[in-house]
């Protein structure tokens, strides 16, 4: 695989973050570290330069590497302070996991689909993202060894917030997720106490959805 990252993927990718804050994201930390992860790595090497484009695409097992755009804005929506533990659910290309590591957070990023963890572990391995943590396992279990998290995010559409993870917030915490069947209403849930807790939404988005169990 050709790891390397050229002036022509930086300058691909310079476009890419300008056009990400003309549809408004404003969070310079996002921007910058959007503007770190070699994107064209976590895609084949034929599609460079689809890469730098604001879309989702195609990684294989069905699934996608979501869009930029849609990256920037759940990780907004996070607001990552380095040194944040952050549960990710649905690793995919790993593409967002090394969004939020190159923003100093502490990264665990569960996949259910055995092929596509081993892949993206090599590759996280490979380009030098060795500190994030990856499991092979259900996402609705959340990951109880390693909680209580800062923050959680959910890469894919749920019709309800899986309660496993509420729980594994901390007080003060907060979880992002897709929620919805055919479209997903972005959705910001803080933890204000054991039992209370606050919902917010963020506009439309279309996601791949969340399965139970694990894929061989
Ligand atoms: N965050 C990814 C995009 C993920 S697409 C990226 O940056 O590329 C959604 C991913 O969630 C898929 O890889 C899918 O296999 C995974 N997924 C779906 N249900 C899951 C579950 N219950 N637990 C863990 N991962 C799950």
């Amino acid at each position: 695989m050709e790891l390397s990252d050229s002036f022509r993927h930086k300058g691909l990718r310079h476009r890419l973050v300008r056009e990400i804050e003309k549809k408004g994201i404003t969070d310079k930390n996002v921007l910058e570290a959007i503007g770190r992860v070699p994107r064209h790595l976590f895609m084949d090497s034929s599609f460079v330069n689809m890469a730098y484009k604001d879309q989702a695409f195609p990684i294989g097992q069905g699934q996608t590497i979501s869009q930029p755009y849609t990256v920037a804005v759940q990780t907004s929506l996070l607001d990552v302070k380095p040194g944040d533990r952050i549960l990710e659910i649905g690793t995919g290309s790993g593409y967002q996991a090394a969004v939020l590591h190159e923003m100093g957070a502490s990264v665990f990023s569960i996949e259910r689909q055995k092929r596509l963890y081993q892949k993206t572990s090599r590759l996280l391995a490979s380009i030098g993202y060795k500190d994030i943590r990856l499991f092979l396992g259900d996402g609705y279990e959340g990951l109880p060894a390693f909680a209580p998290f800062d923050k959680i995010i959910v890469t894919a559409a749920v019709d309800e917030v899986p309660s496993t993870l509420l729980m594994q917030l901390k007080i003060d915490g907060m979880l992002v997720v897709p929620l919805g069947e055919r479209s997903q209403t972005m959705t910001r849930i803080k933890r204000l106490s054991d039992d209370d807790f606050e919902k917010e939404t963020f506009g439309e988005f279309a996601f791949v959805p969340m399965l139970k169990g694990i894929a061989k």
